[in-house]
């Protein structure tokens, strides 16, 4: 458990940051007078998605859980529907689509990464399966193309979780361009972050526009703002998923430094790779897996232990080294939730991976000596008798 409030002499896992322009920013919205969502900052932001990814348009929404709900939504998912993803994620992937009726049909990891195994998926698929959800965990990308084959095969659509994609690539091409849908976060944990905060990218043009109306409550307020109509009205359903400008103007001093950030990110990421080598080729565990056609993001650095008990043993020690590391997903089949609403199949991967899993602190300001105290616990542990 995470020891609560964390003592002031820890590493902590994960830490809020300023990278310079953020509140300078913040003074200009401010200044400029308008604070509700879809201003400057708003679009400065978009643009920024839709030029340096290729997204088809990005619209800022609230948090990455507002941005699944909003892909939910425009798929038009009737109760009994079908979604397919994997057991090992966030709860707002599948909560999205249980808000809308549907039925989650989970799939299993990979056995050696917490991905959903791509080549599995096409036995899921039924006559009622309406969308395939990938989530790119760890900013590492799922094997799009059986993905893509099946989505066109069965005229599913492709929704992407890219929560923690931000500059990740598949094969070169920017992770959130390939679905016909994708979220992505801003929330304190992510890469690039605004607090709270999200992205719906909408690469399917004929989402486009019914996008903007549930975004904007319903109305088709955003064509006025372009003076497309004379005035606006409510014509769909819809919500208020757009963040303020406050939020806007955060996001867009992180954006302006993304290089620097992710730099930093990679050095870490790296530097973690290159120290536990060593302890990973003695069998003490399981280094991140990162396949060819992927190109990561530097979101995470877990260590796959060999078992729930080392697991926690080593997560115990880093916290007596006064180390906050921590492990993630509870399985999604095997919530208290949905439990009793998964068809049964046990899913032994997912739960490895739940079971398994260690993150240890990864970001922006982790000092360099921070850094080499993390990895020199992680060494004390196995320290002589690896073979615990
Ligand atoms: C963070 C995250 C979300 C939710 O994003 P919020 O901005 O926190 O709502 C959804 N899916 C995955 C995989 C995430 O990591």
């Amino acid at each position: 458990m995470i020891p609560s409030p964390l003592p002031p002499d820890f590493i902590p896992f994960n830490k809020p940051y300023l990278v310079g322009p953020e509140l300078k920013y913040i003074a200009e919205a401010v200044a400029l007078g308008k604070l509700s969502g879809n201003g400057i900052f708003t679009q400065r932001c978009q643009q920024f998605f839709e030029q340096v990814y290729g997204f088809r348009k990005a619209l800022l929404t609230t948090s990455g859980t507002a941005a699944l709900e909003m892909a939910a939504l425009l798929l038009d998912l009737q109760p009994g529907d079908e979604v397919i993803l994997p057991s090992f994620t966030f709860t707002s992937t599948a909560n999205a689509f249980v808000l809308r009726g549907a039925r989650i049909v989970f799939a299993d990891s990979l056995p050696y990464h917490p991905n959903l195994d791509c080549s599995k998926v096409a036995k899921l698929i039924t006559p009622r399966t309406r969308a395939i959800v990938p989530v790119h965990y760890a900013g590492v990308a799922c094997d799009m193309a059986p993905l893509l084959h099946l989505a066109q095969k069965h005229n599913l659509c492709l929704v992407e979780d890219a929560a923690q994609a931000i500059e990740s690539t598949y094969q070169g091409q920017a992770l959130g361009s390939i679905g016909q849908l994708a979220a992505f976060s801003f929330h304190e944990t992510k890469n690039i972050i605004a607090g709270e905060g999200g992205l719906l990218a909408i690469n399917n043009p004929a989402f486009a526009e019914r996008a903007e109306i549930l975004w904007e409550k319903g109305t088709n307020r955003a064509a006025f703002f372009r003076g497309e109509v004379a005035r606006y009205q409510w014509v769909d359903i819809g919500s208020s998923y757009l963040p303020s400008e406050l939020i806007a103007a955060y996001l867009w001093g992180q954006l302006g430094a993304l290089e620097s950030i992710q730099q930093r990110r990679y050095q870490q990421w790296q530097r973690y790779y290159e120290a536990l080598q060593p302890l990973a080729r003695q069998g003490c565990f399981t280094l991140p897996f990162v396949p060819d056609y992927a190109r990561h993001n530097a979101h995470i650095f877990y260590l796959l232990c060999t078992s729930l008990e080392e697991r926690d043993a080593l997560i115990r020690h880093l916290g007596q080294h006064r180390i906050l590391a921590v492990s993630h997903y509870q399985p999604l089949h095997a919530s208290p939730f949905y439990r009793a609403r998964h068809d049964g199949r046990p899913l032994p991967h997912a739960t490895a991976h739940a079971e398994r899993l260690v993150r240890l602190p990864l970001y922006y300001e982790l000092s360099l000596p921070e850094q080499q105290q993390v990895i020199a616990a992680v060494q004390s542990f196995y320290l002589g008798p690896c073979a615990r």
